[in-house]
């Protein structure tokens, strides 16, 4: 609790009396322990990629030049984590635009089944090349909704590249989209990969949060794709969950209002 006095004087400077303001900062320590915990989670990341361009750009100086086949290595292996790091901060511009409501919502009438079939074949290479079968079910009477396509293409893409990366060859991944209630709908991404231990799902939407650092980090992610799909769901005015059983799969629902052309929506 932070106390703040102010006194009070007449214009004679007689005392009239004083005003105390309370103010409970556990919410703002609370805030600014995560904002501490971002900036060096960010310099983090940004280092380790950075390192490592500097070790092979070192080897390439000390002579691996001379050699080609090794040099050619040592410059995919730069490429690689250059582009790691274009996509970290690419997140990370998102994200801030997120925060600080500049990424304001173009909605349009969607078409919910176009929308799914075109996010799996999107995704229909990387799912060939894994041996990963695919469906999209919609229940009936699901028409249009009233979204900002863009930015629920991106929530999808995000959803339907964390089922890709951890599920194992020859698995399955289903879209669906249902009508839980007249105002809303439920679109979910179900896999029938790695699964997550129950330990982990608490944190699993917080920035940079994973449970395996080497496999995501392997597997290309930058631990902010949850956090992404939850700020653009909850500027849309829906919410997003996760359940996953460890081994057995993993399903992410998020709903969004059924608003219409004209309706205010957020
Ligand atoms: P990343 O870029 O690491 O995939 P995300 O924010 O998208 O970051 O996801 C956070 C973590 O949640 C991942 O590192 C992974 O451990 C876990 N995760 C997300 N989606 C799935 C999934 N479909 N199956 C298993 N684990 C998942």
């Amino acid at each position: 609790l932070r106390i703040t006095c102010t006194p009070i004087s007449r214009r004679d400077k007689s005392m009239a009396g004083t005003i105390a303001v309370l103010q409970d900062v556990t919410e703002q320590e609370k805030m600014e322990r995560s904002r501490r915990e971002f900036v060096a989670n960010v310099s983090h990341e940004l280092r380790t990629p950075l390192t490592t361009i500097k070790s092979y750009i070192e080897a390439l100086d000390d002579g691996a030049l001379e050699d080609r086949d090794l040099a050619g290595r040592f410059v995919g292996v730069i490429r690689g984590e250059s582009e790691r790091m274009i996509r970290l901060v690419t997140d990370l511009l998102h994200l801030s635009r997120l925060d600080s409501n500049q990424a304001p919502l173009r909605r349009k009438a969607v078409h919910v089944r176009e929308m799914l079939e075109e996010v799996s074949d999107r995704f229909s290479f990387q799912m060939r090349q894994k041996s990963i079968g695919s469906s999209v079910l919609i229940e009936n009477g699901i028409e249009n909704i009233w979204i900002d396509r863009d930015q629920i293409d991106q929530v999808l893409d995000n959803l339907m590249s964390n089922a890709i990366k951890y599920t194992m060859d020859g698995g399955h991944i289903e879209i669906a989209a249902r009508k839980p209630d007249a105002g809303s709908i439920a679109i979910s991404v179900k896999d029938n990969g790695i699964g997550i231990p129950s330990k982990d799902l608490a944190r699993i939407f917080e920035r940079f949060y994973r449970v395996d650092k080497a496999r995501s980090r392997n597997a290309g992610g930058t631990g902010l794709g949850l956090s992404i799909a939850r700020e653009i769901i909850k500027a849309h005015g829906g919410t997003v969950e996760l359940e996953s059983e460890w081994n057995e799969g993993t399903t992410v629902t998020f709903t969004l209002p059924t608003l219409h052309e004209g309706s205010q929506g957020s």
